[in-house]
């Protein structure tokens, strides 16, 4: 050694892939490309641009929390999804990892390190060149395959040209979250299968949905709590953006004590099996979200209620006294692709396929989710690269529901309104049932928490295995 710095043979950016945004899904999927030999040009228009909520100009910011959420890969579906990550070499895992803060039973990062061991990491690859600029339109064509990673704060020009390929209602950029519920927690004693006049409509059956009927008291009060209950503001960049059709419920019930009786939870078309004779004096729907048909929304309930109290909130609604939310509602900034209709099962754009989408952007919700799926789709495009595609993640694994979910598990419904496929974190809901023993070991019925554990426990044995025998067919060219 002469003291030199050894060569780096100067990057061959030919052939490389382009990766527009340098946040949590564009790092890793960067990463993944360069671990598979893969030459990357990673565009981050930070600092020469900003956004509203990021502050610095490192690579994979979190721009609020510094919470991965639980770590806790046997009974949540975040923490398989940890699991899953690690067991296929993610750099943003490795990187929580090595600057995580004591935070229980979450995995929480010092956020600064954390950024700058991605960027370090990214940095120092040889096969990735890192571009602080804004791409302001559609990826020129020379490009080739290109990975859009640019999140919910994607920079104006960029999204109006996603925007200008997808059509109109594709490209949302705000979301409208009503609660999602976990089926199997809704009391079917109480509620009931109905369709409004029992219509059958295309794809239906004419008892498509759940009815939770209330009473004039149960009505009352329901409006009362939303009224006194805590809302969570728009920050000034966030604007408010209400239009009709998609006005938050207690926005709605400010207008009238009437208004929700005549809009989302209108007791019209609608008898309750258990007391035909009697009129419910209002009634909330529910809707079946995932084709799976574990998930269901209620309808027309996007709500800013802070989450503590929305959970308590909704719990007053007859028949959902015991629910369980995979996701709470929400009104937010945030520009995402109605993927279900616009990528393929690989995340490729069906209307230009050289141009892949990774993140937020894709309708996941989360830093992990993000990374997860910039994780996928860094591999999809690395093996598409060198001749030889990847199979599909398999659905039972946290990382395989979050992309059927995302691609095609979600079923659209078309109303006035927001579009009714709303960004989701990773949950159980999203993973196909699993039959699994329901006696503990004394042979007597298991019941509530116990019973709601065994299953999740059943749910993360099997994606663990399923994943284990991916990798392993995988990496035997099976
Ligand atoms: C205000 C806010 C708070 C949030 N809080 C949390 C939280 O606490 N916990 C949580 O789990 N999730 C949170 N999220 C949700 C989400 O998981 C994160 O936003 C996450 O960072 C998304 O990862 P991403 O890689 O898709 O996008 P980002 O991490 O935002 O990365 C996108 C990158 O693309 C760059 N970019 C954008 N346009 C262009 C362009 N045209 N050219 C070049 N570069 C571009 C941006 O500068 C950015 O660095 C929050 C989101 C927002 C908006």
């Amino acid at each position: 050694m002469d003291g030199r710095q050894p060569m780096v043979p100067a990057m061959n950016t030919e052939n490389a892939i382009h990766i527009i945004g340098g946040g949590l899904a564009g790092s890793e999927a960067a990463w993944q490309l360069a671990s598979r030999g893969v030459p990357v040009i990673l565009y981050e228009m930070r600092p020469v641009r900003g956004t509203d909520a990021h502050k610095t100009e490192g690579l994979a910011e979190l721009v609020c929390s510094n919470s991965f959420r639980s770590d806790d890969a046997s009974t949540n579906a975040v923490g398989l999804l940890h699991a899953e990550m690690r067991k296929l070499g993610s750099l943003i895992m490795r990187a929580a990892d090595a600057n995580q803060v004591p935070a229980g039973g979450a995995l929480a990062v010092d956020r600064d390190a954390f950024s700058q061991t991605v960027t370090q990491a990214l940095e120092a690859h040889p096969l990735i060149a890192i571009r602080r600029e804004e791409v302001v339109g559609l990826p020129p064509e020379e490009w080739g395959r290109t990975i859009i990673a640019t999140g919910p704060l994607t920079s104006p020009t960029l999204a109006e040209a996603v925007r200008r390929v997808t059509g109109e209602r594709q490209l949302a950029f705000f979301d409208a979250i009503a609660p999602i519920v976990h089926a199997e927690t809704i009391d079917m004693e109480i509620a009931w299968y109905q369709s409004r006049y029992d219509k059958v409509g295309p794809g239906g059956n004419g008892a498509d949905y759940i009815n939770c009927p209330m009473n004039r008291d149960q009505y009352e009060a329901f409006v009362e709590a939303l009224l006194s209950s805590e809302k969570t503001d728009f920050k000034a960049w966030e604007g408010t953006p209400y239009f009709d059709g998609c006005l938050p419920i207690e926005i709605m019930a400010e207008r009238g004590r009437e208004t929700l009786r005549h809009g989302p939870m209108k007791p019209v078309g609608l008898t309750n099996p258990r007391d035909p004779t009697v009129k419910s004096y209002a009634i909330v729907q529910l809707r079946q979200d995932n084709a799976l048909g574990t998930l269901y929304n209620i309808v027309g309930f996007q709500t800013k209620l802070k989450y503590a109290e929305q959970a308590k909130v909704l719990r007053m609604i007859p028949g959902l006294q015991n629910a369980e939310f995979a996701r709470l509602g929400g009104l937010h900034r945030n520009t995402y692709l109605n993927s279900p209709s616009l990528l393929d099962e690989t995340l490729q754009l069906k209307a230009m396929p050289r141009l892949r989408f990774a993140g937020q952007i894709t309708g996941c919700e989360g830093y992990v989710e993000s990374a997860a799926i910039g994780l996928a789709v860094g591999q999809f495009t690395a093996s598409e690269y060198s001749g030889n595609p990847l199979r599909p993640f398999p659905t039972t694994t946290a990382l395989g529901a979050l992309i059927n979910h995302i691609t095609g598990g979600h079923i659209e419904t078309i109303d006035a309104g927001p579009p009714s496929f709303q960004p989701m974190n990773v949950n159980f809901g999203l993973f196909p049932p699993v039959t699994f023993d329901k006696n503990n070991l004394d042979g007597k019925r298991l019941k509530g928490p116990e019973k709601s554990a065994a299953r999740k426990r059943a749910l993360t044995s099997r994606a663990a295995v399923d994943l284990d025998t991916w990798v392993r067919e995988q990496q035997a060219g099976i």
